[in-house]
Protein backbone atom coordinates (compact mmCIF):
# COMPACT_ATOMS: atom_id res chain seq x y z
CA UNK A 1 0.00 0.00 0.00
CA UNK A 2 1.49 3.27 -0.70
CA UNK A 3 0.68 6.13 2.09
CA UNK A 4 0.30 9.96 0.63
CA UNK A 5 0.13 12.43 3.82
CA UNK A 6 -1.59 15.55 2.27
CA UNK A 7 -1.94 18.60 4.25
CA UNK A 8 -5.12 20.53 4.07
CA UNK A 9 -5.25 23.96 4.34
CA UNK A 10 -8.61 25.14 3.96
CA UNK A 11 -8.23 28.89 5.03
CA UNK A 12 -11.22 31.72 4.60
CA UNK A 13 -14.00 32.49 2.63
CA UNK A 14 -14.68 29.48 0.13
CA UNK A 15 -11.50 27.89 0.62
CA UNK A 16 -13.21 25.60 3.57
CA UNK A 17 -16.80 25.15 0.83
CA UNK A 18 -14.19 23.74 -1.87
CA UNK A 19 -11.63 21.70 -0.26
CA UNK A 20 -14.47 20.04 1.44
CA UNK A 21 -15.81 19.17 -1.87
CA UNK A 22 -12.31 18.27 -3.48
CA UNK A 23 -11.63 15.74 -0.37
CA UNK A 24 -15.24 14.34 -0.83
CA UNK A 25 -13.81 13.60 -4.83
CA UNK A 26 -10.72 12.71 -3.84
CA UNK A 27 -12.08 9.82 -1.09
CA UNK A 28 -14.03 8.64 -4.19
CA UNK A 29 -11.25 8.43 -6.35
CA UNK A 30 -9.02 6.54 -3.93
CA UNK A 31 -11.90 3.90 -3.60
CA UNK A 32 -11.14 3.30 -7.69
CA UNK A 33 -7.42 3.13 -7.26
CA UNK A 34 -5.27 -0.11 -6.17
CA UNK A 35 -3.08 -0.08 -3.49
CA UNK A 36 -3.09 3.51 -2.75
CA UNK A 37 -4.20 5.84 0.13
CA UNK A 38 -4.41 9.67 1.31
CA UNK A 39 -3.97 10.54 4.92
CA UNK A 40 -5.19 14.13 5.06
CA UNK A 41 -3.96 16.28 8.03
CA UNK A 42 -6.04 19.67 8.59
CA UNK A 43 -3.58 23.21 8.86
CA UNK A 44 -4.71 26.39 10.27
CA UNK A 45 -3.61 28.95 8.09
CA UNK A 46 -5.16 32.44 7.12
CA UNK A 47 -7.20 35.70 8.31
CA UNK A 48 -9.05 33.12 10.89
CA UNK A 49 -6.25 31.83 12.23
CA UNK A 50 -4.49 35.20 12.25
CA UNK A 51 -7.65 36.81 14.22
CA UNK A 52 -8.05 33.69 16.66
CA UNK A 53 -4.17 33.78 17.37
CA UNK A 54 -2.30 36.99 16.17
CA UNK A 55 -0.01 35.04 13.41
CA UNK A 56 -2.09 33.80 9.71
CA UNK A 57 1.14 31.78 9.34
CA UNK A 58 2.28 30.20 12.43
CA UNK A 59 5.48 27.94 12.17
CA UNK A 60 3.72 24.77 13.23
CA UNK A 61 1.96 24.89 10.31
CA UNK A 62 4.90 25.10 8.19
CA UNK A 63 6.20 22.61 9.75
CA UNK A 64 3.00 20.57 8.76
CA UNK A 65 3.66 21.25 5.60
CA UNK A 66 7.01 20.50 5.06
CA UNK A 67 6.34 16.90 6.64
CA UNK A 68 3.78 15.98 3.81
CA UNK A 69 4.00 14.50 0.91
CA UNK A 70 1.71 17.37 -0.63
CA UNK A 71 -0.44 20.59 0.60
CA UNK A 72 -4.08 21.16 -0.83
CA UNK A 73 -4.98 24.87 -0.29
CA UNK A 74 -8.42 26.49 -0.39
CA UNK A 75 -8.13 30.28 -0.25
CA UNK A 76 -6.46 32.29 2.23
CA UNK A 77 -6.92 36.36 3.56
CA UNK A 78 -10.44 38.25 3.76
CA UNK A 79 -9.92 42.00 2.73
CA UNK A 80 -11.06 43.68 5.94
CA UNK A 81 -8.38 41.94 7.77
CA UNK A 82 -5.26 43.72 7.50
CA UNK A 83 -2.06 44.77 8.52
CA UNK A 84 -1.28 48.28 10.13
CA UNK A 85 0.22 49.34 6.52
CA UNK A 86 -3.17 48.75 5.07
CA UNK A 87 -2.14 45.45 3.02
CA UNK A 88 -4.37 42.03 3.48
CA UNK A 89 -2.56 39.20 4.89
CA UNK A 90 -1.48 36.57 2.33
CA UNK A 91 0.17 33.82 3.69
CA UNK A 92 -0.69 31.76 0.43
CA UNK A 93 2.42 34.62 -0.94
CA UNK A 94 4.36 33.83 2.45
CA UNK A 95 4.17 30.42 1.87
CA UNK A 96 5.26 30.31 -1.92
CA UNK A 97 8.53 32.11 -0.90
CA UNK A 98 9.04 30.11 2.57
CA UNK A 99 8.52 26.83 0.83
CA UNK A 100 10.44 27.93 -2.41
CA UNK A 101 7.49 27.26 -4.76
CA UNK A 102 8.91 29.49 -7.71
CA UNK A 103 6.79 27.23 -10.00
CA UNK A 104 3.36 28.75 -10.25
CA UNK A 105 1.55 26.49 -13.18
CA UNK A 106 -2.26 27.53 -13.92
CA UNK A 107 -4.02 25.82 -16.44
CA UNK A 108 -6.68 27.34 -18.62
CA UNK A 109 -9.09 25.04 -20.41
CA UNK A 110 -12.53 25.84 -22.03
CA UNK A 111 -14.36 22.54 -20.99
CA UNK A 112 -17.68 24.22 -22.87
CA UNK A 113 -17.52 26.79 -25.43
CA UNK A 114 -21.09 28.25 -23.39
CA UNK A 115 -18.73 29.09 -20.91
CA UNK A 116 -16.39 31.65 -22.64
CA UNK A 117 -17.28 34.94 -23.53
CA UNK A 118 -15.76 34.72 -26.58
CA UNK A 119 -17.68 33.37 -29.65
CA UNK A 120 -16.31 30.52 -31.85
CA UNK A 121 -13.85 28.93 -29.18
CA UNK A 122 -14.21 25.85 -27.35
CA UNK A 123 -14.77 22.25 -27.95
CA UNK A 124 -15.09 21.26 -31.84
CA UNK A 125 -14.50 24.62 -32.59
CA UNK A 126 -10.61 27.02 -31.70
CA UNK A 127 -9.65 24.94 -28.46
CA UNK A 128 -8.65 26.99 -25.30
CA UNK A 129 -6.05 25.09 -23.76
CA UNK A 130 -2.98 26.70 -22.43
CA UNK A 131 -0.95 27.26 -18.94
CA UNK A 132 0.04 30.09 -17.97
CA UNK A 133 3.55 30.44 -15.37
CA UNK A 134 4.17 32.19 -13.38
CA UNK A 135 7.16 33.11 -11.77
CA UNK A 136 6.43 33.22 -7.83
CA UNK A 137 9.17 34.24 -5.57
CA UNK A 138 10.35 37.41 -7.00
CA UNK A 139 9.35 39.63 -9.28
CA UNK A 140 7.53 42.95 -8.28
CA UNK A 141 6.15 41.14 -5.16
CA UNK A 142 9.73 40.22 -3.88
CA UNK A 143 10.40 43.26 -1.75
CA UNK A 144 6.75 43.37 -0.01
CA UNK A 145 7.89 43.07 3.45
CA UNK A 146 10.74 45.10 3.43
CA UNK A 147 10.73 47.53 6.08
CA UNK A 148 9.59 51.44 5.32
CA UNK A 149 10.80 54.20 6.57
CA UNK A 150 7.82 55.88 8.35
CA UNK A 151 6.63 59.58 6.83
CA UNK A 152 8.03 59.36 3.14
CA UNK A 153 5.66 60.96 1.04
CA UNK A 154 6.42 58.40 -1.65
CA UNK A 155 6.93 54.61 -1.70
CA UNK A 156 8.33 52.00 -4.20
CA UNK A 157 8.05 48.17 -5.06
CA UNK A 158 10.76 46.84 -6.55
CA UNK A 159 10.67 44.52 -9.36
CA UNK A 160 13.24 42.35 -8.92
CA UNK A 161 14.64 39.84 -11.45
CA UNK A 162 17.45 37.31 -10.82
CA UNK A 163 19.63 35.21 -13.09
CA UNK A 164 19.06 31.72 -10.77
CA UNK A 165 15.15 32.65 -10.69
CA UNK A 166 14.97 33.52 -13.98
CA UNK A 167 16.82 30.58 -15.12
CA UNK A 168 14.68 28.40 -13.17
CA UNK A 169 11.19 29.18 -13.93
CA UNK A 170 12.38 29.59 -17.54
CA UNK A 171 13.61 25.88 -16.90
CA UNK A 172 10.92 24.93 -15.75
CA UNK A 173 8.51 26.41 -18.66
CA UNK A 174 10.11 24.85 -21.85
CA UNK A 175 10.15 21.57 -19.67
CA UNK A 176 6.18 21.84 -19.19
CA UNK A 177 5.85 23.13 -23.24
CA UNK A 178 7.87 20.18 -24.20
CA UNK A 179 5.25 17.99 -22.48
CA UNK A 180 2.69 19.89 -24.26
CA UNK A 181 2.33 20.82 -27.64
CA UNK A 182 6.16 22.42 -27.66
CA UNK A 183 5.40 25.85 -27.98
CA UNK A 184 6.61 28.28 -25.41
CA UNK A 185 5.73 32.38 -25.37
CA UNK A 186 7.64 34.78 -22.67
CA UNK A 187 5.81 37.61 -21.83
CA UNK A 188 7.39 40.81 -20.83
CA UNK A 189 8.30 44.68 -20.69
CA UNK A 190 11.66 43.67 -22.12
CA UNK A 191 10.99 47.00 -24.31
CA UNK A 192 11.06 49.31 -21.04
CA UNK A 193 12.04 47.98 -18.36
CA UNK A 194 15.98 46.93 -17.58
CA UNK A 195 14.46 44.15 -15.64
CA UNK A 196 12.51 42.34 -18.03
CA UNK A 197 15.14 42.66 -20.88
CA UNK A 198 17.87 40.80 -18.23
CA UNK A 199 14.70 38.11 -17.56
CA UNK A 200 14.54 37.90 -21.65
CA UNK A 201 18.29 37.55 -21.94
CA UNK A 202 18.73 34.62 -19.45
CA UNK A 203 15.25 33.05 -21.82
CA UNK A 204 16.85 33.47 -25.12
CA UNK A 205 20.12 31.70 -23.33
CA UNK A 206 17.64 28.79 -21.45
CA UNK A 207 16.01 28.62 -25.02
CA UNK A 208 19.30 26.94 -26.45
CA UNK A 209 18.88 23.52 -24.30
CA UNK A 210 15.17 23.21 -25.36
CA UNK A 211 15.59 23.55 -29.62
CA UNK A 212 12.82 21.17 -30.49
CA UNK A 213 10.39 23.71 -28.17
CA UNK A 214 8.89 26.89 -30.38
CA UNK A 215 9.18 30.07 -28.67
CA UNK A 216 8.10 33.48 -28.98
CA UNK A 217 8.27 36.80 -26.96
CA UNK A 218 5.41 39.03 -26.43
CA UNK A 219 5.07 42.40 -24.27
CA UNK A 220 2.58 42.05 -21.89
CA UNK A 221 0.26 45.09 -22.67
CA UNK A 222 0.19 42.94 -26.44
CA UNK A 223 -0.62 39.89 -24.70
CA UNK A 224 -3.46 40.98 -22.78
CA UNK A 225 -5.42 42.02 -26.25
CA UNK A 226 -4.32 38.34 -27.55
CA UNK A 227 -5.89 36.26 -25.02
CA UNK A 228 -8.92 38.06 -25.76
CA UNK A 229 -8.23 38.05 -29.44
CA UNK A 230 -6.64 34.71 -30.53
CA UNK A 231 -6.39 32.21 -27.09
CA UNK A 232 -5.96 29.22 -29.21
CA UNK A 233 -2.91 30.21 -30.61
CA UNK A 234 -0.95 29.83 -27.03
CA UNK A 235 0.46 26.57 -25.41
CA UNK A 236 2.48 28.05 -22.44
CA UNK A 237 3.09 30.81 -20.97
CA UNK A 238 5.94 32.05 -18.81
CA UNK A 239 6.22 35.47 -17.26
CA UNK A 240 6.91 37.73 -14.12
CA UNK A 241 5.17 36.97 -10.68
CA UNK A 242 2.35 40.15 -11.04
CA UNK A 243 1.63 40.04 -14.82
CA UNK A 244 1.27 35.81 -14.31
CA UNK A 245 -1.15 37.12 -11.58
CA UNK A 246 -3.28 39.47 -13.69
CA UNK A 247 -3.27 37.37 -16.51
CA UNK A 248 -4.40 34.28 -15.05
CA UNK A 249 -7.50 35.79 -14.17
CA UNK A 250 -8.07 37.65 -17.04
CA UNK A 251 -7.52 34.18 -19.13
CA UNK A 252 -9.65 32.24 -16.31
CA UNK A 253 -12.26 35.03 -17.60
CA UNK A 254 -12.12 32.78 -21.00
CA UNK A 255 -13.13 29.59 -19.63
CA UNK A 256 -16.08 30.73 -17.10
CA UNK A 257 -14.72 32.31 -14.36
CA UNK A 258 -12.21 31.63 -11.21
CA UNK A 259 -13.97 28.66 -10.41
CA UNK A 260 -12.90 27.15 -13.34
CA UNK A 261 -8.69 27.62 -13.03
CA UNK A 262 -6.56 25.33 -10.89
CA UNK A 263 -3.11 25.68 -9.98
CA UNK A 264 0.30 23.89 -8.90
CA UNK A 265 2.47 25.90 -6.96
CA UNK A 266 5.99 23.52 -7.21
CA UNK A 267 9.85 23.69 -5.96
CA UNK A 268 12.36 21.32 -6.18
CA UNK A 269 10.75 19.95 -2.91
CA UNK A 270 7.33 20.71 -2.13
CA UNK A 271 4.13 20.94 -4.01
CA UNK A 272 1.17 23.00 -3.25
CA UNK A 273 -1.58 22.71 -5.07
CA UNK A 274 -4.84 25.12 -5.30
CA UNK A 275 -7.14 27.35 -6.79
CA UNK A 276 -6.10 30.51 -8.76
CA UNK A 277 -9.02 32.35 -6.66
CA UNK A 278 -9.32 33.94 -3.93
CA UNK A 279 -11.41 33.56 -0.67
CA UNK A 280 -14.24 35.17 -2.47
CA UNK A 281 -16.34 36.22 0.38
CA UNK A 282 -19.62 37.62 -1.58
CA UNK A 283 -20.17 34.59 -1.65
CA UNK A 284 -18.75 32.69 1.15
CA UNK A 285 -20.89 30.42 3.51
CA UNK A 286 -23.95 30.30 1.28
CA UNK A 287 -22.77 26.85 -0.57
CA UNK A 288 -22.93 28.08 -4.02
CA UNK A 289 -19.15 28.31 -4.81
CA UNK A 290 -18.01 26.58 -8.02
CA UNK A 291 -15.81 23.73 -6.53
CA UNK A 292 -14.07 22.33 -10.08
CA UNK A 293 -10.93 24.97 -9.73
CA UNK A 294 -9.95 23.22 -6.59
CA UNK A 295 -11.17 19.26 -7.60
CA UNK A 296 -8.85 19.85 -10.70
CA UNK A 297 -6.02 21.08 -8.53
CA UNK A 298 -6.45 17.54 -6.85
CA UNK A 299 -5.87 16.06 -10.27
CA UNK A 300 -2.70 18.35 -10.22
CA UNK A 301 -1.16 17.26 -7.07
CA UNK A 302 -2.09 13.53 -7.58
CA UNK A 303 -0.40 14.09 -11.28
CA UNK A 304 2.65 15.22 -9.30
CA UNK A 305 2.65 12.75 -6.95
CA UNK A 306 3.90 10.55 -9.99
CA UNK A 307 2.96 7.22 -8.62
CA UNK A 308 0.50 5.03 -11.56
CA UNK A 309 -2.23 5.12 -9.64
CA UNK A 310 -2.25 8.61 -8.58
CA UNK A 311 -1.74 9.48 -12.18
CA UNK A 312 -4.76 7.12 -13.15
CA UNK A 313 -6.46 9.04 -10.06
CA UNK A 314 -5.78 12.72 -12.00
CA UNK A 315 -7.54 10.99 -15.56
CA UNK A 316 -10.40 9.97 -13.67
CA UNK A 317 -10.93 13.06 -12.10
CA UNK A 318 -10.02 15.53 -15.79
CA UNK A 319 -12.38 13.32 -17.18
CA UNK A 320 -15.27 13.53 -14.82
CA UNK A 321 -14.31 17.52 -14.88
CA UNK A 322 -14.82 17.10 -18.94
CA UNK A 323 -17.78 15.17 -18.70
CA UNK A 324 -20.17 17.57 -16.46
CA UNK A 325 -18.97 20.50 -18.00
CA UNK A 326 -20.69 19.19 -20.86
CA UNK A 327 -24.09 18.97 -18.51
CA UNK A 328 -26.11 22.23 -18.29
CA UNK A 329 -28.40 20.87 -15.54
CA UNK A 330 -25.62 20.00 -12.91
CA UNK A 331 -23.35 23.13 -12.54
CA UNK A 332 -22.95 25.98 -10.43
CA UNK A 333 -24.19 29.18 -10.92
CA UNK A 334 -21.53 31.16 -11.92
CA UNK A 335 -21.34 28.49 -15.22
CA UNK A 336 -25.41 29.63 -15.90
CA UNK A 337 -26.64 26.73 -13.23
CA UNK A 338 -28.94 26.11 -10.67
CA UNK A 339 -26.64 23.54 -8.45
CA UNK A 340 -25.38 24.10 -5.25
CA UNK A 341 -21.74 23.34 -4.51
CA UNK A 342 -22.65 19.92 -2.79
CA UNK A 343 -25.12 19.42 -5.47
CA UNK A 344 -22.11 20.11 -8.30
CA UNK A 345 -19.62 17.82 -5.94
CA UNK A 346 -22.19 14.66 -5.90
CA UNK A 347 -22.96 14.84 -9.49
CA UNK A 348 -19.24 14.89 -10.11
CA UNK A 349 -18.69 11.92 -7.87
CA UNK A 350 -21.21 10.19 -10.18
CA UNK A 351 -19.39 10.80 -13.32
CA UNK A 352 -15.97 9.59 -11.60
CA UNK A 353 -16.28 5.80 -12.42
CA UNK A 354 -18.97 5.96 -14.90
CA UNK A 355 -20.61 8.20 -17.70
CA UNK A 356 -23.39 10.16 -16.56
CA UNK A 357 -26.61 9.79 -18.47
CA UNK A 358 -27.16 13.97 -18.84
CA UNK A 359 -28.67 15.81 -21.68
CA UNK A 360 -25.52 17.14 -23.13
CA UNK A 361 -25.86 20.91 -24.37
CA UNK A 362 -25.67 21.49 -28.06
CA UNK A 363 -22.09 23.44 -27.90
P1 LIG B 1 -7.30 37.22 -4.52
O1 LIG B 1 -6.82 38.63 -4.62
O2 LIG B 1 -7.25 36.63 -3.16
O3 LIG B 1 -6.79 36.31 -5.61
P2 LIG B 1 -9.57 38.18 -5.90
O4 LIG B 1 -9.74 39.55 -5.38
O5 LIG B 1 -8.91 37.97 -7.23
O6 LIG B 1 -8.85 37.29 -4.80
P3 LIG B 1 -11.56 36.16 -5.92
O7 LIG B 1 -11.82 35.76 -4.52
O8 LIG B 1 -10.71 35.24 -6.72
O9 LIG B 1 -11.00 37.62 -5.92
O10 LIG B 1 -12.93 36.40 -6.66
C1 LIG B 1 -13.02 37.08 -7.92
C2 LIG B 1 -14.43 36.90 -8.45
O11 LIG B 1 -14.64 35.55 -8.82
C3 LIG B 1 -15.51 37.23 -7.41
O12 LIG B 1 -16.63 37.76 -8.09
C4 LIG B 1 -15.85 35.88 -6.82
O13 LIG B 1 -17.14 35.81 -6.28
C5 LIG B 1 -15.69 34.96 -8.05
N1 LIG B 1 -15.24 33.63 -7.64
C6 LIG B 1 -14.02 33.30 -7.19
N2 LIG B 1 -13.96 32.00 -6.93
C7 LIG B 1 -15.16 31.47 -7.24
C8 LIG B 1 -15.72 30.17 -7.19
N3 LIG B 1 -15.02 29.12 -6.77
N4 LIG B 1 -17.00 29.99 -7.58
C9 LIG B 1 -17.74 31.02 -8.02
N5 LIG B 1 -17.27 32.28 -8.09
C10 LIG B 1 -15.99 32.51 -7.70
Amino acid sequence: MSRFHIAVVPGDGIGPEVVASSLEVLTAVQAQLVDVSFDCEEVSVGAGEYLRHGDPLPKSAIAQMKAADAILLGATGLPEVRWPNGVEITPQIDIREILALYNGVRPIKLYNAAHSPLKGFGPGQRPIDMAIVRENCEGLFSDRLAPRPAGRDFETDTLRITYRGAARICRAAFDLARRRRGHLTLVDKANVLPSMAFFRSVFNEIASEFPDVRTDRVYVDAMALFLVQRPHEFDVLVTENMFGDILSDLAAGLIGGMGMAPSADLGDEYGLFQPSHGTAPTIAGKGIANPIATILSVGMMLDWLGHPETIRGARMIEEAVAQIMRCPDLLTLDLGGTKTTREITAALIAAIPAPLPCQESAT
